[in-house]
């Protein structure tokens, strides 16, 4: 298919913006700049992408948008995994707990489709299956083993920098008002045709968006140098309806999250010690090998961080709109799933680019 030469402005350097300008980048005649205020290397609460653990664990409804770009996504995962180890993604035996009654909490209802023993997703990744109910803790009403993968956030969002450069994507810093003014920021100092919003948080304030559905929802982890031998995460804990209890290892040497909590509404950027004291116990409960079965004081700790999950009512938004005389795609609201999500996002944000390029040569 032969592309039309169009100047493309993405907006925001997180996972979603990073993929999406990577899918673009790659189109012929397509030029590429990323305007954002973080970038990787940074460290902000305003800045959702390097806290996250990130793994794959599908957590969209059967038929929903979302499943559909988590499930476009996983090919993905499961190449670079494979076949590209300088994306720092590996992959990872991994056990999901459920507990019936955390069903309706806040983490409970977050990771319903995660928990079924018979998801959407079984067949989509590696070596599914349920496991035997005799072989369970003492709580837990059911469980599920597969193969997915964690990401090591640290490595991999300077990899998909690296990956937007060697196909000709500019960088720079921006702190943009109003979305419409994101198309006079193009490198080539010429308005771009598009404008790709993938704001996250800030599309709740962001000019001609100001997104209302949009909401934080706090994370707090704990890093340490441990080895858990296992991916794992069970459906809540007896410490409140929206704290969790996950563990992954990231790859290359990333060290292993200790997770967390889903705290709806809270925008507390700072991480509390007495949270962190119930994750790193609940932790080592979850998964005495992280301390060799010597309690959670034999933890050793790189960093305690917060994120703000960019989460929306009603799901994620991907969609094309003109705002203030702009052609813009939004590319936003992925919540606790922006990893898990990122290539089915950016490959939709793409389709759409291209829509509306084609709608403007038309109507020439
Ligand atoms: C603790 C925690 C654990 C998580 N674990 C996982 C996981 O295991 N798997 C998974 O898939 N997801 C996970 N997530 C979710 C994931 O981190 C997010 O979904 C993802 O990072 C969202 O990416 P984003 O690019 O949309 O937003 P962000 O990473 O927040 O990036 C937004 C970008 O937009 C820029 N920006 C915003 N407003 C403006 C403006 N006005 N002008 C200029 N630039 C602007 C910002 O500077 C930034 O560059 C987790 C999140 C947290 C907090």
């Amino acid at each position: 298919m032969a592309h039309a030469d169009a100047n493309i402005v993405v907006l925001g350097a997180g996972v979603v913006g990073l993929t999406t300008a990577l899918l673009l980048s790659k189109i012929p005649n397509y030029r590429v700049t990323v305007v954002a205020k973080h970038m990787p290397g940074d460290y902000d609460i305003e800045y959702a992408s390097p806290w996250a653990g990130a793994n794959f664990l599908p957590v969209g409804a059967p038929g929903s948008l979302l499943a559909k770009l988590e499930e476009r996504t996983w090919p993905e995962l499961q190449r670079l995994a494979s076949s590209v180890p300088e994306a720092a993604i590996h992959f990872q035996n991994t056990v999901v707990q459920n507990r019936s009654k955390d069903v309706g909490s806040a983490v409970g209802t977050w990771f319903a489709e995660l928990l079924r023993t018979d998801p959407w997703w079984q067949s989509l990744v590696p070596d599914f299956r349920v496991l035997p109910k005799q072989t369970l803790p003492q709580g837990i009403d059911s469980a599920t083993a597969f193969t997915s993968v964690c990401i090591n956030t640290a490595v991999y969002l300077p990899w998909l920098v690296g990956q937007c450069l060697a196909h000709g994507t500019l960088f720079r810093r921006g702190d943009v008002a109003h979305v419409a003014d994101a198309a006079a920021l193009h490198a080539s100092g010429r308005p771009a045709a598009v404008v790709v919003n993938c704001t996250g948080l800030g599309a709740l304030k962001l000019g001609g968006v100001a997104d209302k559905a949009m909401f934080p929802g706090r994370g707090q982890i704990v890093i340490v140098r441990n080895d858990p031998g296992v991916m794992t995460s069970t459906s809540g804990t007896d410490d409140g309806p929206d704290e969790a209890v996950y563990i992954m290892q990231r790859a290359a040497g990333g060290g292993t999250i200790l997770g967390g909590c889903l705290q709806k509404g809270s925008w507390e950027s700072q991480p509390d010690p007495n949270l962190a004291n119930r994750i790193m116990k609940r932790a080592v409960e979850l998964c005495p090998a992280l301390t060799d079965g010597q309690g959670p004081e034999k933890l050793s700790v790189i960093r305690h961080g917060v994120g703000l999950r960019p989460m929306r009512e009603g799901g994620p938004r991907v969609e094309k709109e003109r705002i203030g005389g702009v052609w813009t795609v939004h590319n936003y609201g992925h919540g606790g799933y922006g990893y898990q999500s990122s290539y089915g996002t950016a490959d939709e944000a793409l389709r759409l680019v291209q829509e509306v390029l084609g709608a403007a040569k038309a109507k020439l």
